[in-house]
């Protein structure tokens, strides 16, 4: 699958569609959710024209790769969230429902967040 440059965060890293900012670096821009799903629910994007984690690391020189999680650790500091403690999770492709195809690390927190996933046949 090709990367799509028309995706919602391919315009936000273009400037074309506002965001709310938290953290950016040469890697990496992180913003709020717009429909959080936690009291603390951003998104942190890398910046380059990857759709998925697969894609990237194919992709991507291992110092971007490295560089771009340590934004996602980054942005956890900004957020004030080290201490009590938060959760990283991404979506790649179909079956997690991916919705937006340009690769996303959400960054959850601001209240205990239960269990990892319902058990599931
Ligand atoms: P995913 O299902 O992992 O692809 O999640 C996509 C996320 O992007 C969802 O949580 C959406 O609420 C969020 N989202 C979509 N459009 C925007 C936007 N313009 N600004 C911030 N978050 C967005």
């Amino acid at each position: 699958m090709a990367y799509d440059d028309s995706n919602i965060f391919a315009k936000i890293l273009r400037g074309e569609i506002p965001c709310n900012k938290v953290y950016e670096d040469d890697y990496a821009l992180a913003f709020h959710d717009i429909r959080p799903l936690a009291p603390v629910h951003v998104l942190v994007i890398p910046k380059g024209r990857y759709i998925s984690l697969d894609d990237m690391c194919a992709d991507a020189e291992p110092a971007f790769v490295g560089g771009f999680f340590r934004a996602v650790a980054e942005t956890a500091r900004v957020l004030g969230v080290v201490g009590s403690g938060y959760r990283i999770l991404a979506n790649n492709g179909e079956h997690a429902h991916q919705e937006v195809l340009h690769f996303h690390v959400h960054v959850f927190a601001g209240r205990p967040l239960g269990g990892m996933l319902k058990a599931a046949g």
